[in-house]
């Protein structure tokens, strides 16, 4: 997650109101790499429950899921179709963003607690799949790894590819050949993977095709600024009408009053040995065609709450639940489901623990704080970048990574500073040690609000006596 991460938690954190986020994804990094530097374990405890699961695939939520099952004493096996682990982690999301030797130290982790994976293994029907291998719940995580696909008319000698089987193609025997000029026709996070790919590949050029304007396509800001410094070009406002030997006829785009693109009837020409279509991907459901209980919209699995589909003992997570594709979110599915499938094994129900509430911004006391601008992570210096599959963004060292984290204002959470225990006349509280916070003494405390006042992080709160 400290690489591959968009860090949309970083937009909430109250840090902006002193100088910038706290750079938790960096932090992230850093304990992981330190984690697999240390080779830091997790206890596997012994199988208690006496029930079985089955996870369809291995791409983020199903190993996540596998994982929580796992600690929760159930006997869990992976069922994976590729010939490795990993998903779009492996077979999607480029070296130069994601090493594979973290990827599978990751993976072996949760491997070591006890986890069968079978790779090589497609379950064509999933209920035949239960039944046969007595498993009493499945979890399926199959992603969504068909390339769509989009009608443009191109002559016979016209090179057409989508990004999927260009970067699944990148863990095969030889990268796929794609000749000195790439077009990438799309304007998310896959096709900048696409077209860096391509330029890493030899391509001298390689341009994003895309329909709408740079502030309406969905890859995120860090990806196409890393892509335009790695020499990609981009042409906004385009669609890919034709294709040919060495070319592509482009037309205009215009946005009308709603937002929406509309032709112009105007085009142009653009050299281009290959195009790349990254529109998007789709789940392959074939694997459910025999269970009529689980329900598809829109190409997705419906699933309720706890990520439970129509079929009792079968759940659905990840890219093949209606949700953000993002590997974030199928961790997240992953850990969610296994709670549900577990409540559901032992014949109860999963309630989720109360929420903290929300540290108020507005009530920080900001000018405890000093500055202390977040730190930037170095990137690999541009010549290599572009020559290499090698790491762009690089990590924190020991020192930096501290001190990123001690950027962290503990917002709601006490963080032990002593001003309430200054500001509390009559030794009305007691500090607890240190980790252990403070006691107050209700009959000493006057409800003057001074300690609530003066506390730096909202930890404090002033409740009405009843
Ligand atoms: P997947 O990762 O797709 O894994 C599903 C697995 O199930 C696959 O291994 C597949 O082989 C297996 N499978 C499928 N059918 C069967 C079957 N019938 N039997 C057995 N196994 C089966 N997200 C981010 O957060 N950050 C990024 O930077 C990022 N970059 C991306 C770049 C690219 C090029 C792509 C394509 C996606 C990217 N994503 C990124 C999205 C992210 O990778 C996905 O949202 C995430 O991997 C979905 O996880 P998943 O476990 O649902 O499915």
């Amino acid at each position: 997650m400290g690489r591959v991460c968009h860090h949309p938690c970083e937009t909430a954190c109250n840090r902006v109101q002193v100088d910038n986020a706290v750079g938790i994804n960096a932090v992230e990094r850093f304990l992981g790499d330190e984690a697999i530097r240390r080779g830091w374990t997790i206890e596997a405890p012994p199988v208690t429950s006496g029930k079985k699961v089955l996870v369809v695939g291995s791409g983020p939520a199903g190993p996540s899921a596998a994982y929580h099952l796992r600690r929760l004493g159930h006997e869990v096996t992976i069922r994976e179709a590729q010939a490795r682990p990993g998903g779009m982690m492996r077979y999607g999301i480029p070296h130069n963003r994601l090493p594979r030797e973290v990827l599978d130290a990751e993976i072996d982790r949760i491997l070591t607690l006890g986890v069968t994976l079978e790779t090589g293994t497609r379950v064509d029907d999933v209920l035949a799949a239960q039944r046969d291998g007595g498993f009493d719940a499945v979890f399926l995580a199959a992603g969504a790894g068909i390339g769509r696909r989009t009608y443009i008319p191109a002559g016979d000698s016209a090179r057409l590819l989508d990004a999927v089987a260009l970067l699944s193609g990148m863990e095969g025997e030889g990268p796929p050949l794609l000749g000195r000029r790439v077009a990438v026709y799309g304007g998310g996070n896959t096709a900048l993977n696409a077209a860096r790919t391509a330029r890493r590949l030899g391509a001298t050029d390689a341009v994003v095709v895309h329909r709408r304007t740079r502030d309406r396509m969905p890859a995120h800001d860090a990806e196409v600024a890393e892509a335009l410094e790695e020499g990609v070009r981009t042409k906004w406002l385009s669609t890919i009408a034709h294709a040919d030997d060495g070319r592509i006829t482009v037309e205009r785009m215009e946005l009308d009053e709603t937002g929406f693109p509309q032709p112009t009837g105007e085009f142009e020409e653009l050299e281009a040995d290959t195009v790349v279509l990254a529109l998007g991907q789709d789940s392959d459901l074939s694997l459910l065609a025999e269970a009529p209980d689980l329900h598809v919209d829109h190409g997705t699995v419906e699933v309720a709450d706890g990520l439970m589909t129509g079929h009792q003992e079968i759940s659905a997570g990840g890219d093949m639940a209606p949700a953000n594709h993002t590997v974030t979110v199928a961790v997240g599915h992953g850990k969610r489901a296994a709670r549900h499938i577990d409540a559901y094994l032992r014949g109860t129900s999963y309630e989720p623990g109360p929420e903290h509430p929300p540290a108020d911004g507005a009530r920080l006391n900001t000018s405890y704080y000093s500055d202390a601008p977040a730190t930037v992570r170095p990137l690999l210096e541009l010549a290599r970048r572009v020559s290499t599959f090698d790491e762009v963004v690089q990590g924190l060292d020991e020192s930096t990574a501290l001190f990123e984290a001690r950027r962290c204002m503990s917002c709601g959470n006490c963080l032990e500073c002593d001003n309430c225990y200054g500001v509390f006349p009559d030794n009305a509280i007691t500090k607890l040690g240190p980790g252990k916070g403070f006691a107050i003494d209700v009959d000493y405390r006057k409800g003057c609000g001074l300690c609530a006042a003066e506390c730096p992080c909202v930890a404090i709160d002033m409740v009405p006596e009843e």
